[in-house]
């Protein structure tokens, strides 16, 4: 008869993030025959919810109220308890995003259920579910399953395969009012940095500068070949630390971790905190002038050369390929 599955949706600016189609795609793998919900939480938010059904969800319930505008812990968190109540899943997925590694210990503390953080693969064996998620640092794999009870699984995004969205999907739209009271938080305003481009955490390609790139001008050429690919710049915190950039975009242990499909890093040597934010990257390139930089042991393509000479040329190569 299968199992119940909630995804709990995230919407950045009303728009869904595509963690959450990786999440409903997981959820499809392991309700076996099983019902399929999702929720989401906002303010206005009818719109997506054709979207999660296309990825297979089978109820979307729209939890409304001004109060979920924006994430707080306390509003979320009595809005997940209040979801889980009327849903009754047995196993709750999410992205490891920052509201998904605040949220989902916060209502799994206060209703005693299981946790499983970061998990990067969910396969069924024998009817369990094996949950595959990274530990030392990305070092090692650990596999997990449900001995007992429910359980939320938090999702790194970028590694669960999609399904293909089916148009002619259709769910059915529940409009569930929740009560949220006692706030000790409230968000008043939101000042947000002008980034802009393609949001490093889910970027399919990003392109990484280091200490190596020597300057803010530094960055130019790698932001170049950047937007050339649709891609993301990201730093290590060698470069973060010198200011050549911001500190939104460092990737490692202290930083963000990035799965991309093309991972090229410039001018990085490779140490251990950064390899944690980038390690399980599917095609890894380096660029470093030093042949022994440790980075060249976790590249799939390494090249010894000036990142000044090499990414501009690289940029040209691919301006006219991709003409
Ligand atoms: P460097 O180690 O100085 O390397 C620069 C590289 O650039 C060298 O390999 C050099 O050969 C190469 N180079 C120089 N010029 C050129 C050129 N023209 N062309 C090509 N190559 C060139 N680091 C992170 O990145 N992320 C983290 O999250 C993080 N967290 C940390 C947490 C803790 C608790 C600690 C202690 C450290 C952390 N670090 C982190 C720092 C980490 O240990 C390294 O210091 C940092 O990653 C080094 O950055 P880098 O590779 O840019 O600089």
């Amino acid at each position: 008869m299968g199992r119940k599955v909630l995804v709990l949706a995230e919407t950045r600016d009303g728009v869904l993030r595509n963690v959450s189609f990786e999440a409903l795609s997981a959820a499809q793998k392991i309700a076996e025959g099983g019902e399929i919900a999702a929720a989401v939480f906002g303010q206005g938010i009818s719109g997506v919810a054709s979207q999660l059904a296309q990825y297979g969800a089978n109820q979307v319930y729209l939890v409304e109220d001004e109060n979920l505008k924006q994430y707080t812990p306390d509003a979320f968190t009595q809005a997940t308890v209040q979801i889980l109540a009327k849903v009754e899943p047995d196993v709750i997925l999410l992205g490891h995003t920052a509201i998904g590694k605040d949220l989902a210990p916060r209502v799994a503390a206060k209703l005693g259920l299981g946790l499983i953080s970061d998990a990067t693969e969910l396969a069924l064996d024998g009817g369990e579910i094996i949950f595959t998620r990274p530990i030392y640092s990305g070092k090692a794999f650990q596999k997990k399953k449900i001995i007992d009870g429910k359980v939320f699984a938090t999702i790194r995004p970028n590694n669960i395969a999609l399904v293909e969205a089916d148009p002619s999907r259709q769910a059915e739209e529940i409009a569930f009012p929740v009560e949220i009271k006692d706030l000790r938080t409230i968000v008043k305003e939101v000042a947000r940095k002008a980034v802009g481009g393609v949001d490093l955490s889910e970027a399919k390609i990003v392109i990484s500068g280091g200490r190596g790139v020597k300057s803010k001008e530094g960055f130019a050429p790698l932001q170049e070949l950047a937007d050339l690919l649709g891609g993301a710049v990201g730093a290590s915190r060698g470069a973060c630390d010198a200011e050549y950039c911001d500190y939104s975009l460092q990737i490692g242990q202290t930083g963000k971790v990035v799965t991309p499909d093309l991972y090229i890093a410039c001018g990085i040597s490779g140490a251990i905190q950064h390899l944690a934010g980038m390690s399980s990257s599917k095609v890894i390139v380096a660029i470093n002038k030093d042949p022994e930089a440790p980075i060249f042991s976790v590249a799939d393509y390494g090249i010894v050369g000036d990142l000044f000479e090499v990414v501009p040329m690289l940029t040209e190569e691919l301006k006219h390929i991709l003409k």
